[in-house]
């Protein structure tokens, strides 16, 4: 019996065409778009170009699998009908099933959309947990909509999802504007629907019906550990260090307190209504009281004011970055003073910024290493939910930080290894391992 091999994923210097008489088909030309679906495609392309992709694997990555877009009528409390629109695309399926959060942003469209799932596919596979990559996202304004809206629409959602969603095929969680209560009406509205109860559909969910013990810091603590191991690896003491974090929600306030913990003084805090900066430090348990109280930080007694775009050029040790996409750019990647770059968020930095910041010595832990603790977590949400059997919280943070550990350093032994930039060696790892199964699976028919 032959021995099976295992498909290549690089291309053969010369060879025969896939096609007989067909010219084998050149990589497309690199057209990159505006915004996030550009820095990704542009990313994508460079670590392509690193591990000298096949060609056809390119093609196929390149591409999401699966878009849908979904009108979504909502009745409002006024009695008036808004019809939002919503979108999910599935880019990666290869090494598992699709998995990635849902956002309700007024910015979120397809290409937004689709940019957010390539991430996730690479995110998962850095990480090496069993799925692809997917994303939703609604555009609409949950901060000028009443909870009971909120429902409606998110119940609405899931239910024009129920064919595309479920624990087998595609599992969404919380991101930017969505939280445990969003997903437990999805998760509710799903089961409704079938008839029985199906927590294995969400994660992100309420410990109460099924969520997991450590998912709300999930990101958070995930973000923390690598900013632990970063400034073990370059020498920077946490212990009286500084921080400024950019994004005060689940992400930013978890990754703010939590470096709080480890003696790490937080100056400077962003959120969507204004910032504040006080040189002593922040009292972050007011801030945190505040910005549940009046929607932000801004303002709170004993600060000064700040902008993003301030906070982003403080002299501080470790800057996190927690908000939205494309917040370092060329334009001001120069003014980063910061020894380490947490990218909490997903696509903080855009690709024309990466030389500028490496040349200028900044470790930047790039957005698929540095904020996988969600994704971590949520695996592990959805393990505990297919066993029924529940971990207590030092389980899952010793699970995470061993997980997302062996991650940071695969990349930073990559990175030095090949003399590349910590997010090529991230993206490189993570194509690879895609290619990999992509071409193992082979292509049917
Ligand atoms: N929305 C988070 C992210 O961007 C978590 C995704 C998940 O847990 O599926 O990674």
């Amino acid at each position: 019996m032959q021995e099976s091999t295992i498909a290549p994923v690089r291309a053969r210097a010369a060879g025969p065409t896939t096609t007989p008489g067909r010219p084998r088909p050149e990589a497309p030309a690199p057209a990159h778009p505006a915004g996030a679906l550009g820095a990704a495609l542009e990313q994508f392309d460079r670590a392509a170009d690193h591990i000298s992709l096949d060609p056809e694997l390119r093609a196929i990555l390149r591409q999401a699998r699966r878009e849908w877009m979904f009108s979504l009528p909502v009745r409002m409390d006024d009695g008036r009908t808004e019809v939002y629109t919503g979108y999910r695309v599935q880019h990666n399926l290869s090494r598992g099933p699709a998995k990635g959060g849902i956002r309700f942003h007024p910015q979120a469209d397809l290409d937004e959309v689709r940019a957010l799932a390539m991430w996730m596919t690479w995110k998962c596979a850095l990480v090496d947990v069993p799925f692809g990559g997917a994303k939703g996202g609604v555009a609409c304004d949950p901060l000028q909509m009443s909870p009971r809206e909120v429902e409606r629409l998110a119940r609405r959602f899931a239910t024009e999802m129920a064919e595309v969603i479920g624990p087998e095929r595609d599992i969404p969680a919380p991101d930017v504007n969505t939280n445990a209560q969003v997903m437990a009406w999805m998760m509710d509205t799903l089961s409704m629907h079938r008839g029985y109860s199906i927590p294995g559909v969400m994660t992100g969910k309420p410990l109460e019906i099924g969520g997991s013990e450590g998912r709300g810091d999930a990101t958070g603590q995930g973000v923390v550990y690598c900013v632990e191991d970063a400034a073990r690896r370059i020498g920077l003491p946490l212990a009286g260090a500084t921080a400024a974090v950019q994004g005060f929600g689940n992400v930013g306030e978890a990754a703010a307190r939590l470096l709080a913990q480890l003696g790490v003084e937080v100056i400077a805090v962003t959120d969507i209504g204004g910032g504040v900066v006080a040189a002593g430090g922040l009292d972050l348990a007011a801030l945190r009281d505040r910005a549940r109280q009046t929607g932000s930080v801004a303002g709170a007694p004993g600060t000064f004011p700040i902008t993003n775009e301030e906070l982003i050029g403080l002299d501080v040790d470790v800057v996190v970055l927690a908000a939205l996409d494309g917040q370092v750019t060329g334009k001001n990647a120069g003014r980063v003073r910061a020894r380490i770059l947490a990218e909490g968020a997903n696509g903080p930095t855009m690709p024309d910024a990466d030389p500028i910041l490496r040349a200028n010595g900044v470790t930047v832990i790039p957005d698929i290493l540095c904020n996988a603790g969600g994704v971590i977590v949520s695996y592990f949400e959805w393990v505990q939910n297919r066993e029924a059997l529940f971990w207590t919280l030092e389980e899952i943070n010793d699970r995470l930080r061993r997980v997302i550990l062996r991650a940071a350093d695969r990349v930073w032994r990559r990175a030095a290894d090949d003399d590349i930039d910590p997010r090529l060696a991230a993206q490189a790892i993570a194509v690879e391992r895609v290619a990999r199964a992509t071409a193992i699976r082979g292509l049917y028919p």
